[in-house]
């Protein structure tokens, strides 16, 4: 390979050790770290980032980009080396027009704006957040300024985390979604409400810990390169191909909390832990996109975790776990349990059909802040009537409504919902394709065999890192560009089934 090639990975490999270990101390931060540390990993964190960033945006890295264009004619466009070239080249175009002082006057923001945040939303606030917030709303713009091609404000911020997705293509996507969920919600409203008093019951931490740990074993998730801590907020980070790891909450009173939880962040961490191990210490050893990373988080815990297969398998050893609470529930009132479809205020309680509809109304409501068709001082009531024309519930308080998530109030104010909902849009599309190349799939479930599905996730998706753009993914797994088609295909399946419409 061309010297130039090999230097530019040395480089590489630098910038991602240094994010690496400051994922690290992010992950510490979350799960061991005792109170006192607080301020010096705040700084040890600043600069780790500060000098991963001065690394990347050297100009060696851009001669090094520039050195190797030439070159790369002759590349296949699928191959590593055309890959790397692609995507670091992309990065770095973005990454060095933003001046470094706009970069510390935002995370100087953020880090305010978030421990004000902290304070003001169980005080049910929102007026003391206000300036806050529309010092973000003008940081945004000022962000999407430094990419005057964008057609709106809010492309710069969704390119960040969907690259090759626009305002108006996921618009347009969630408008035709909006149409189809909206009457859906409204007639399982209507039917009679299933019971799930059975997974408010006292679940013990161990067992539920225990439990939820053979389930990702069985689901393929590798703990010779992982492990599972406890964390007041979910999440799976990696340091490597080869150590990818993940949090989860249990709830002793709700057992759906910590369970389907598990699942989540175990699709999450099968996704990192199936890139090529070839492509470690690169800017392609990551998932591709929010929206593709989602699909494999949602893909594990709904169509596969909350499936009448699945449980086939797993309900007898949980029923011998937890006897006194489920050794008299049938396995058909359990799977009826976990998918109960309730329209409720928080977005991360909400079940697979009303889910959707809590992320429309954000990414529609960012939009029209970025555009400047909406103000920050009347955004609750925005909020507030959103989630009455589209869930029939008015918030009480803003705590229960525009205050709930932390995404606008860490920083940026756009770009970071739309994956929610992409991904469960793309999921039900991969699944749809994975089953067609294997028809045996949801045998195969039923007797807890995972390995089909994975292997097919693994060879279409994950080990390709961040070599394709989403879309490309798609085209290349599924044959064709993202449709709500399977995905609403799969809900009114299931849910027509659940509830008898
Ligand atoms: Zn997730």
């Amino acid at each position: 390979m061309h010297p130039a090639y090999n230097d530019l990975k040395r480089r590489l490999a630098e910038v991602d050790d240094l994010t690496s270990a400051a994922a690290l101390l992010q992950w510490d931060q979350q799960t061991h770290m005792p109170e006192g540390g607080a301020e010096a990993r705040g700084r040890q964190l600043a600069t780790l980032q500060r000098l991963a960033h001065q690394k990347f945006t050297d100009e060696a890295i851009g001669e090094l980009l520039d050195d190797l264009t030439g070159e790369s004619a002759a590349w296949p466009y699928d191959s590593d080396e055309a890959s790397l070239l692609r995507v670091t080249s992309r990065e770095y175009a973005r990454a060095t027009r933003i001046p470094a002082d706009f970069v510390a006057e935002v995370s100087s923001h953020a880090a305010t704006t978030f421990s004000a945040w902290a304070v003001a939303r169980p005080a049910n606030d929102f007026a003391s957040l206000r300036p806050k917030l529309e010092k973000s709303l003008e940081l945004s713009r000022r962000y999407a300024d430094f990419f005057p091609e964008s057609a709106e404000p809010i492309d710069a911020h969704i390119a960040n985390s969907d690259f090759g997705m626009t305002a108006a293509s996921v618009g347009e996507l969630f408008a035709q979604l909006r149409t189809e969920l909206v009457p859906l919600v409204r007639v399982i409203a209507e039917c009679p409400p299933i019971d799930d008093a059975p997974l408010y019951q006292h679940y013990p931490e161990d067992a539920q810990l225990r439990f939820g740990e053979e389930v990702a074993r069985q689901l393929g998730y590798d703990f010779q390169r992982g492990r599972q801590d406890k964390t007041h907020h979910p999440f799976a980070t990696k340091f490597s191909v080869n150590d990818v790891r993940i949090t989860t909450r249990l709830d002793e009173k709700w057992l759906s909390e910590g369970l389907f939880g598990t699942i989540h962040e175990t699709g999450h961490a099968l996704y990192e832990q199936g890139v090529d191990a070839r492509l470690e210490a690169t800017p392609l050893a990551l998932g591709t996109s929010a929206g593709v990373h989602e699909s494999q988080s949602r893909l594990w815990e709904n169509l596969v975790g909350r499936s009448r297969a699945f449980w086939k398998h797993f309900y007898g050893p949980l029923q011998e776990l937890f006897p006194t609470q489920l050794g008299e529930v049938p396995l058909e009132a359990f799977y009826r349990a976990i998918n109960k479809v309730q329209p409720s205020l928080i977005r991360t309680e909400a079940d697979e059909v009303t889910y959707n509809l809590h992320v429309l109304l954000r990414f529609d409501l960012e939009r029209a802040l970025l555009n400047g068709e909406l103000a920050v001082a009347d955004l609750p009531e925005a909020w507030n009537g959103r989630m009455e024309a589209d869930l029939g519930l008015t918030p009480p308080d803003d705590r229960n409504g525009v205050l709930q998530d932390v995404h606008w109030f860490d920083g940026f104010i756009g770009g970071a919902f739309q994956g929610y909902t992409l991904g469960n849009v793309m999921s039900a599309q991969f699944f749809a394709a994975a089953q067609s190349a294997h028809p045996e799939i949801p045998g195969q479930i039923e007797t807890g065999r995972f390995d089909s599905l994975r292997e097919w996730m693994r060879a279409n998706i994950y080990c390709h890192g961040r070599k394709f753009t989403a879309d490309e993914l798609l085209r290349r797994a599924t044959g064709g560009p993202l449709s709500i088609t399977p995905y609403m295909a799969y809900l009114r399946r299931k849910y027509g089934e659940l509830y008898g419409l």
